[in-house]
């Protein structure tokens, strides 16, 4: 049997990768399971170590309807959070990635954090502090990148 990898297309990469990704979906099913999960108490100083704030209401109440098509739903494409396969004519909520969820398993999820549980792309949020935060680790790593690149210049 294909895996939900060979058929997206998307080969996890390394081991590690692989199993943070194996840990939100983890905690995106305990949320269907109703238990409730704290994520600790709201300190804006140190993204770094905790998942990013919920996504923005506004996109989240935006992401594009789509209705599973025939194909689709031939090829027993599934909800990541659920595993159920998906069924033709099911309205399900897109996200930018690309990656379908039902409603009911996306939505508590995205009001927890507001990235994908399966690629971990992140949605906008509503937390300007965080939006911030995004932005100077975006710079951060231009920076690396290029001392990296000055680096490789030198030493090779
Ligand atoms: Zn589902
Ligand atoms: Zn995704």
């Amino acid at each position: 049997m294909a895996s939900y990898f060979d058929e997206h297309n998307c080969e996890p990469t390394v081991p590690e990768e692989q199993y943070r990704q194996n840990a939100l979906l983890e905690l995106a099913r305990s949320l269907l399971g109703g238990m409730d999960i704290d994520f600790g108490p709201m300190d804006f100083t140190d993204w770094d170590h905790r998942l990013p704030p919920p996504a923005s209401k506004t996109v989240v109440e935006n992401l594009p309807r789509v209705i599973v098509t025939p194909e689709q739903a031939d090829t027993a494409l599934k909800c990541p959070v659920c595993l159920l396969e998906f069924e033709e004519g099911e309205t399900v909520r897109r996200l930018p990635c690309e990656h379908l969820f039902h409603s009911a398993c996306i939505l508590p999820w995205l009001g927890k954090t507001n990235s994908c549980p399966l690629c971990r792309d992140e949605l906008p949020t509503d937390i300007p502090e965080y939006e911030e935060y995004k932005q100077d680790k975006v710079r951060r790593q231009q920076r690396e990148h290029r001392l990296e690149y000055l680096h490789g210049a030198m030493y090779t």
